[in-house]
């Protein structure tokens, strides 16, 4: 059977309730989170929840961020559309698209296999052009595409990785949860003529960046 609910007026909803109206200001996010049609990350058992004020599960024990997480990483990142950007835990891949409508180039890490070739399939059949896909431990950034004007990290780690702080360029923001396995507190690093500066904004809930300055699993 055809699937015809386009799921346009609860997007439009989620927009204005969970978003417009807790505060994101920044015009470009607000569009680009109207334009996502996130019912397509998400498994059909699951679609008719996607634009909730949760997050699901995306399958491997992994989870799609809730709406207002995203709005916030994305408006923190202050993007521009000449920037390059570094994403460390695609997903679902719905992140990955906010951020590819919102710059010129995105280069995204996925360390389970199965996760990266849904998302390589989502996002090419809705179009983007723009977007990098590697299998591997993001922990350690992406060394070859480097210096990058923002990184992202949408899983919880226990510091913030060395190699990012390397990869981000001067000038550079980087978003990234550090805590315990289970909490975190939202950083904001900022980098100004080689000069780290780091602020603590609010709890928020991750699952792990596991790898190898992440946390460890045998
Ligand atoms: N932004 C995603 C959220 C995904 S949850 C979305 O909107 O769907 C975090 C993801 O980070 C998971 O898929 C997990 O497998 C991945 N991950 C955890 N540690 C990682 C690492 N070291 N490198 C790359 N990806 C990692």
């Amino acid at each position: 059977m055809i699937e015809l609910k386009d799921y346009s007026y609860d997007r439009e909803q989620m927009v204005e309730q969970q978003i417009v109206k807790r505060g994101i200001k920044d015009k470009r996010v607000i569009e680009a989170m109207k334009k996502v049609p996130r019912h397509l990350f998400i498994d059909k058992v699951y679609q008719h929840q996607a634009y909730k004020d949760y997050p699901l599960p995306v399958g491997k024990g992994q989870t799609i961020s809730q709406p207002y997480m995203v709005a916030v990483m994305t408006e923190l990142l202050e993007l521009k559309p000449e920037h390059t950007v570094l994403e460390v835990g695609t997903g679902s891949g719905y992140q990955t698209a906010i951020l590819a409508l919102l710059c010129a180039k995105v280069y995204t890490i996925e360390r389970i296999a199965g996760l990266k070739e849904k998302a390589v399939q989502r996002l090419n059949r809705l179009g983007f052009r723009n977007i990098g896909f590697m299998v591997g431990d993001g922990s350690l950034g992406w060394p070859q595409f480097a210096p990058y004007d923002r990184i992202i990290v949408t899983a919880g780690a226990p510091k913030i990785p060395d190699a990012l702080i390397k990869q981000l360029a001067d000038n550079g923001r980087l978003v990234i949860p550090v805590g315990t396995e289970f909490y975190q507190t939202l950083n904001l690093v900022e980098k100004y003529k080689g000069r780290i500066y780091r602020k603590e904004l609010f709890e928020c809930t991750f699952v792990p960046l596991l790898g190898k300055e992440g946390w460890h699993k045998d």
